[in-house]
């Protein structure tokens, strides 16, 4: 095993040799690092680490070497993966890789899981054996799931992360049959994306009405909190459209996945349903580098709202899902995120104060059908007296066909101003 820093990384070709040669890799430029610019790596290329790489880059130039470590070669986008669903869209066509974060912003990409975080060195292990050393740590890993059981999520997917989990969901719901039940469930908040389930059951749920014809389908969804929890009105409104049978302070306690079988709570009272297509979305937590690393209190990453660095080990910075400022977890605001964090670092290493006063904003565009959507939106600031980040502008927008258009224009920006 041998450690490496960014200093040693003089060369493409020793880089390459670090790495193992890919065609990612063949894009980028020389990385050349003198030994006293700082090294920022960056663990997870979402949303969030893939908007922290570049922005670092973007408004640090050369005054930094930044790393995206990412486990998979290729990003799938969750936003969107709805539509899957109903043939609206390919996981192809939701799919990004990370060309232009090396060729256009010169970020060193190392395809590899970070397997471990030894914060007194400042060094990651990497599954491919190998160590990195850092100066700065961004965290941005994404979610874990809370499993009742251990059953197997190719029978029962969650489809909560996007790709193979989202086709096979698909298929399960292509070859259901009129008469067929479609039983979902809603996670207890806090969770990825807070419209998401429902705009799940409302995609669903026209699907097999309006394109497939069905007149028999059952769509149940079980929610394990007492309401709705976002969009109200406007999820209500299509699910008895839709004949939705919605059930809320309903939690799963086991799942069966040969007879596609969930035991649940309902408001106190044990209850099971057997379903054609079972989607249980368990309840959620930080990835597993964060609980590794020991910056998680509970199931996410406390951090100061001003920089994102973790109230529990200074130079280790959570962004996205993982962390626990209590702003939604989704993928426009991980995006934002990663740009007061960026910011931050940058100032750090400078010795420049933080700014004193950072936003965020957020917004989800919910699909409800092939040819409606509905959108809601949030801004936060940062509440110096409480030190944490307070809604300050709460906006919604219902179901209507011209959302649907604008949420392709919405998804374009973010995708494009995350990896492009
Ligand atoms: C159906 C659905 C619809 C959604 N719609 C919206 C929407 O309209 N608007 C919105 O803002 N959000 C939406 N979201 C939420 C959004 O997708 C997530 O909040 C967002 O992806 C979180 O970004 P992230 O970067 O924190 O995590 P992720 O996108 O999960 O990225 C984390 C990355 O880290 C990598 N990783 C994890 N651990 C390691 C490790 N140890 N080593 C190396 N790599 C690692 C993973 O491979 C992954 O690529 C939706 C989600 C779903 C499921």
């Amino acid at each position: 095993m041998k450690t490496i820093h960014s200093k040693d990384l003089n060369s493409r070709r020793d880089f390459m040799k670090f790495v193992g040669v890919s065609s990612l890799f063949a894009m980028t430029p020389t990385v050349v690092s003198a030994e006293t610019i700082p090294h920022v790596v960056v663990v997870g290329g979402g949303f969030a680490g893939a908007t922290c790489a570049k922005y670092l880059k973007l408004w640090g130039g050369g005054s930094v070497d930044v790393t995206v470590i990412e486990a998979n070669p290729t990003y799938v986008s969750p936003i969107l993966s709805n539509l899957v669903l109903n043939g609206q869209k390919t996981t192809s066509d939701l799919s990004f890789t990370y060309g232009n974060l090396s060729s256009k912003y010169g970020i060193n990409m190392v395809h590899s899981t970070v397997n471990s975080v030894d914060k007194t060195a400042k060094t990651l292990t990497l599954a491919n054996g190998n160590n990195l050393k850092y100066d700065k740590l961004v965290l941005a890993p994404g979610i874990d799931f809370i499993k009742t059981n251990d059953y197997d999520i190719t029978k029962v997917p969650h489809a909560w992360t996007a790709g193979e989990q989202t086709n096979i969901l698909k298929t399960q719901v292509d070859a259901m049959v009129d008469g067929d039940t479609f039983t979902m469930s809603i996670p207890a908040a806090p969770y990825r994306c807070p419209p998401g389930p429902y705009e799940r059951a409302c995609v669903v749920a026209d699907y097999l009405k309006n394109k497939k014809g069905y007149t028999n389908a059952k769509v149940v969804v079980l929610d394990a909190n007492a309401n709705i929890t976002v969009e109200a009105d406007t999820f209500g409104a299509k699910f008895t459209e839709y004949g939705v049978d919605y059930r809320p302070n309903s939690s799963v306690t086991a799942v069966d996945d040969s007879t596609k079988t969930v035991t649940f709570t309902e408001s106190g009272t044990t209850k099971l349903l057997t379903a054609t297509v079972l989607n249980v979305i368990p309840n959620q937590k930080a990835a597993a580098i964060i609980f590794t690393a020991g910056v998680n209190a509970g199931n996410w990453a406390p951090i100061n709202p001003l920089s994102y660095e973790s109230v529990l080990t200074s130079g280790i910075y959570i962004i996205g899902d993982s962390q626990a400022t209590g702003q939604p977890k989704a993928g426009h605001i991980g995006n934002s995120e990663a740009k007061v964090c960026a910011d931050a670092i940058l100032r750090t290493l400078s010795g420049v104060a933080l700014y004193a006063s950072p936003k965020t904003n957020s917004a989800c565009y919910s699909p409800t059908s092939a040819t409606e959507a509905s959108w809601l939106s949030a801004v936060f600031k940062y509440d110096a007296t409480t030190q944490t980040m307070v809604a300050a502008n709460i906006a919604a927008g219902g179901s209507e066909s011209a959302n649907y258009k604008k949420m392709f224009n919405w998804s374009g920006n973010l995708f494009a101003d995350t990896f492009a």
